[in-house]
């Protein structure tokens, strides 16, 4: 690893831990030429497989622009948006897989942003979710009146058939 400070080819490590719960190592490293330390951390590449079986590693920025996208004219700010990415990032990784199919990145976000923003989030939903037909976007809508809070309150009376 270069020295960061005096761009020396070559470092050694002096000290090596692991760190959140073993998914990283940071490892303090030493300069032989300049005597100066600097850590570096090493994390496990978590692949994205694209539908045309082409794999790139995960990139946080790509789901901020896709989010950012569904969200135009939303009051939905970056911070949120970098929150909802994380959240993303941290929710496949706990997965465990090293590589991750992209429509699964996609049904990721889902989750997160129905918390953030109802409309964003069946815009999203509907390109990650094949909507077909004006009835997906009911039952959709329907499903999230239902999770509102004091739903219960103005729900269509009871003994009402569903579908
Ligand atoms: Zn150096």
């Amino acid at each position: 690893m270069r020295c960061p400070f005096c761009h020396n080819a070559d470092s050694r490590v002096i000290d090596s831990r692991e760190a959140d719960e073993g998914a990283t190592t940071r490892r303090r490293r030493s300069c032989p030429k300049c005597g100066r330390r600097f850590t570096t951390v090493e994390e496990a590449v978590l692949a994205v497989v694209k539908r045309s079986g082409v794999s790139e590693p995960f990139n946080r920025s790509k789901v901020v622009a896709g989010v950012r996208r569904a969200c135009q004219g939303r009051p939905v700010d970056e911070d949120q948006l970098q929150k909802l990415a994380q959240q993303v990032e941290d929710a496949i990784r706990a997965t465990g897989a090293a590589e991750v199919p992209s429509n699964e990145v996609g049904l990721a976000i889902l989750r997160p942003l129905r918390e953030l923003d109802e409309v964003a989030y069946l815009r999203f939903a509907s390109v990650y979710r094949s909507f077909t037909s004006v009835a997906d976007f009911e039952k959709e809508i329907a499903e999230l009146k239902a999770r509102q809070p004091g739903a219960a309150d103005v729900a269509e009376p009871a003994g009402t058939p569903a579908g």
